[in-house]
């Protein structure tokens, strides 16, 4: 069996996409509804198979910091992992800090890095016109491209896939993705992937799960779509913090929910079993990365109601430390220096995920699954002071799961 093909059958395949670059292949959505590279995407030459080895998500989830191999310049948080620079902020053009899913900041920096000439495209996510629940990532240096790409789309996306364009040419990019895409690219550059010559920046975002194809289906029934092919446009949220997920369909109708609603009540139910033992939700291999500044409630939970968008950017690098200086030099981006320890406030959803994910581990293999290789002293660095009442009742929360998932 192929490498590709093996990390499919194991179900450790999120769709990154790389394998597919690598011989300009397509993805497809399988049965469970997630994209996975198609048959003509998993016949690799001996030198591509030990890239994808290296890079895969399915295989790496080790790329995470320790305080030990943090370098001279660098701070360090046991949940947070390294960063250079951490803030609160938005995008200073007002339209995209409208369009963003939270400040626009991502946008805000792609579309400066082209206007600027600083690269010569970026690597983005937009919905997919022929398949308008679903999405499509490409290069472009077109800005009302890149601004159209701002917005989260909470359903299945293969970004690195989109890197087929680059490895035939020449140029300097930016890409934008999910901390797993990021994780991947870096991997692979390091590993010696000639596109490493093409690439300056590296952007992602926080990150709690990919939703599959199917719980975009089951959000439309909860929107009062009955067919998928009416939709011609959807939103799950953005034009707004965090803005109403919105289905446009084809008689003018227009359905909509609260991003409450649609991530909390239907989306989040349907993520990819590897995201429930993902290391690193927090771009940790990102030059920068954006998440919600969500402000907290009196008990640290984060509140949903509309405000003016606010993200949080962290610099994890030297080069996304001097590309964040510059940015905000350039007026493009509008901070406040952030102590680190707000985020725990900001993201209490992540914080959890980084505690709980020992046990969720250890329950996965007692119940046979494989899981991609990890960093035995992160995980002890983040499980740091939990109960053991607590443990128990996740390690058994866990199991359960997988238990109902095999019926
Ligand atoms: C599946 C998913 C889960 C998320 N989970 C969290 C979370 O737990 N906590 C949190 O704070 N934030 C989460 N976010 C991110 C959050 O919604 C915002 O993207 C983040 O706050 C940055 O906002 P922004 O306004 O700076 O980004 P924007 O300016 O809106 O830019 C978003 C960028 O992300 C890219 N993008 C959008 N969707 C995808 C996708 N599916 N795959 C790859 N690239 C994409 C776009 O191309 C665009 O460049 C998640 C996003 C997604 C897509
Ligand atoms: S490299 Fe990405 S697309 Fe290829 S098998 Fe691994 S997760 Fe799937
Ligand atoms: S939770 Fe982790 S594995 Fe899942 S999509 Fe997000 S970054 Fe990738």
């Amino acid at each position: 069996m192929t490498i590709v093909k093996d990390i499919k059958s194991a179900n450790l395949c999120i769709g990154c996409g790389y394998c597919a670059s690598l011989v300009g292949g397509s993805m497809v959505l399988d049965d469970a509804g997630f994209l996975v590279p198609s048959n003509d995407s998993t016949a690799l030459s001996a030198e591509e198979e030990a890239l994808v080895k290296t890079s895969c998500p399915g295989i790496r989830g080790d790329s995470v910091f320790t305080q030990t191999d943090v370098e001279p310049g660098a701070r360090f948080d046991q949940m947070w992992g390294r960063y250079f620079l951490a803030s609160v902020g938005h995008s200073t053009d007002r339209d995209i800090r409208h369009l963003g899913s939270s400040g626009g900041a991502l946008t805000g920096i792609s579309n400066w890095l082209v206007e600027s000439g600083q690269v010569d495209g970026v690597l983005v996510t937009g919905y997919d016109a022929d398949y308008p629940i679903g999405t499509r990532s490409r290069i472009t240096a077109d800005l009302a491209e890149i601004r159209q790409g701002a917005g989260s789309k909470y359903c299945p996306a293969a970004p690195l896939a989109g890197l087929s364009d680059v490895r035939r040419g020449e140029g300097q990019y930016a890409v934008v993705g999910r901390p797993c895409d990021i994780a991947t690219l870096r991997r692979a550059i390091n590993a010696g992937d000639p596109i490493g010559k093409n690439i300056k920046f590296l952007l992602s975002f926080f990150c709690a799960g990919t939703p599959s194809d199917t719980g975009n289906l089951h959000l439309l029934t909860r929107l009062g779509v009955e067919k998928s092919e009416d939709v011609v446009q959807l939103r799950h949220r953005g034009n707004g913090w965090p803005g109403d997920t919105v289905a446009e369909l084809g008689d003018g109708t227009v359905k909509t929910c609260t991003y409450n609603e649609s991530w909390g009540g239907v989306l989040r139910k349907h993520t990819h079993s590897l995201c429930k033992i993902c290391a690193d939700g927090i771009g940790e291999q990102a030059d920068i990365v954006a998440a919600d500044a969500w402000y907290g409630d009196d008990e640290g939970y984060p509140v949903f109601s509309e405000a003016d968008g606010r993200s949080l950017i962290i610099a994890r690098t030297t080069v996304g430390r001097d590309l964040l200086r510059h940015a905000i030099g350039a007026g493009i981006l509008a901070v406040d220096d952030l102590d680190v320890r707000a985020i725990d406030q900001m993201q209490p959803g992540q914080l959890a995920r980084r505690r709980q994910l020992g046990v969720r581990i250890s329950a996965y293999r007692l119940m046979g699954h494989r899981v991609p290789k990890y960093r035995r002293a992160a995980l002890k660095q983040y499980s740091r002071g939990q109960s053991l009442v607590r443990k128990i009742v996740m390690f058994s929360a866990t199991i359960r799961r997988l238990l109902r998932a095999r019926r």
